[in-house]
């Protein structure tokens, strides 16, 4: 047999064997058409504040031409004046996920393993995975709530959205100030992708903390997943370190125009609370219907509801919402594989979920 057909042969290439192999993060479907009902990523069901088109609009394109300011200073300054911190205590980022993964590089190098809890944000363990760093996850009690005790054990970081996803369930500023407190020699990352739609946000805390760093994003309650805009608050050595790491990986990551209109969107306060509080009157909507159709849910803080019902199977559920072109997130795993988790939408959206839920429950 040649030497090139036994190479050949082998289960992979002398090449592969460097390769920096990782199993990818599977974001949920983005299914195209006209009639579809999209529950499944935690979308706003809204469009952005009406200040965003009017300067998408308006964009001198002839600034396209030079490079856009490397630390998004419209936007970090806006977000500085918004929640009464300096502006060397925001770091802006592509989207929360590239704050997270740059966090991730950053302050997770001890070699102990990081903490998070067993059900959480899936992207955790992937850039776990991603960078080498070893972690620990640990279990929710049965009620779906965090047990600060386990954030005592030795470890090289913390990360846990508060409110918690896909339970949606919120941690009390005194739960998050105990892990907080008790890991003052690592970093712990709160990422707060929800906490507009009813928790309070630990962002007073970082008076008191300098371990502490928060992440937020535009993607949910701002209605600009499709901008891609997401941001860190800590304190200033922290966002300096954070800086350095993302101008030895990429200078320019966003760009002008997401700049530009996602100060806008900050700029615009009375719309922002006023799509927040129509998705949470939603939910607490949603809520009273999913119960009297038979489903169980820990009390959401969120922008969407993790239902389990008490006779027929989750999955089962799932696809024939998805024959109505209906879209929720299954998970097919431990612990999480009887609930979807179901975005809130509009009350026309939620009224044809409730619909369709009814047929497929019949006589069940
Ligand atoms: C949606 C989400 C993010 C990331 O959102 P971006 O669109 O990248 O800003 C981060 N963490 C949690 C828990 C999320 O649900």
């Amino acid at each position: 047999m040649s030497a090139v057909k036994s190479a050949e042969m082998r289960k992979t290439m002398e090449w592969e064997d460097n390769v920096r192999r990782v199993v990818p993060y599977v974001a949920g479907e983005q299914p195209k058409g006209e009639n579809i009902i999209k529950l499944n990523t935690n979308e706003c069901p809204y469009p952005p504040a009406p200040g965003v088109a009017r300067l998408a609009a308006e964009l001198d394109c002839s600034a396209l031409r030079l490079y856009p300011d490397s630390g998004a200073a419209p936007l970090a300054e806006a977000l500085a004046a918004y929640y009464g911190v300096k502006k060397e205590q925001v770091f802006v980022g592509v989207g929360s996920d590239d704050v997270l993964a740059l966090a991730f590089l950053t302050f997770f190098n001890s070699g102990r393993p990081i903490l998070f809890p067993d059900v959480t944000y899936s992207f955790y363990d992937v850039w776990a995975e991603l960078y080498r760093i070893p972690y620990r996850t640990c279990g929710l009690d049965e009620n779906w709530h965090i047990r600060p005790g386990d954030y005592r054990q030795p470890n090289g970081g913390v990360i846990f959205p508060n409110p918690n996803a896909p339970t949606g369930l919120l941690e009390g500023t005194e739960t998050v100030e105990e892990i907080v407190r008790a890991n003052r020699e690592v970093i712990v990352i709160v990422d707060e992708a929800y906490i507009d739609f009813g928790g309070v946000s630990a962002i007073p805390l970082l008076k008191k903390y300098e371990n502490l760093m928060i992440v937020q994003t535009f993607s949910k309650s701002r209605a600009l997943a499709g901008l891609r805009v997401g941001f860190a608050i800590g304190n200033e050595k922290l966002i300096r370190y954070l800086n350095d790491v993302k101008f030895s990986f990429n200078s320019y990551t966003m760009n002008l125009p997401a700049q530009i209109l996602g100060a806008e969107a900050v700029q615009d306060d009375a719309y922002f609370k006023e799509v927040r509080d129509k998705i949470v009157a939603t939910r607490e909507r949603a809520k009273k219907t999913l119960s009297e159709l038979g489903f169980t849910f820990p009390d959401s803080s969120a922008n969407f509801i993790f239902a389990s019902h008490k006779t027929v199977p989750a999955r089962e559920i799932f696809e024939k919402l998805r024959e109505r072109d209906i879209y929720v997130r299954y998970w097919d795993k431990p612990r999480i594989g009887n609930s979807l988790r179901i975005s809130v939408g509009t009350d026309a959206q939620m009224d044809a979920l409730t619909a369709a839920l009814g047929e497929i429950l019949e006589g069940k």
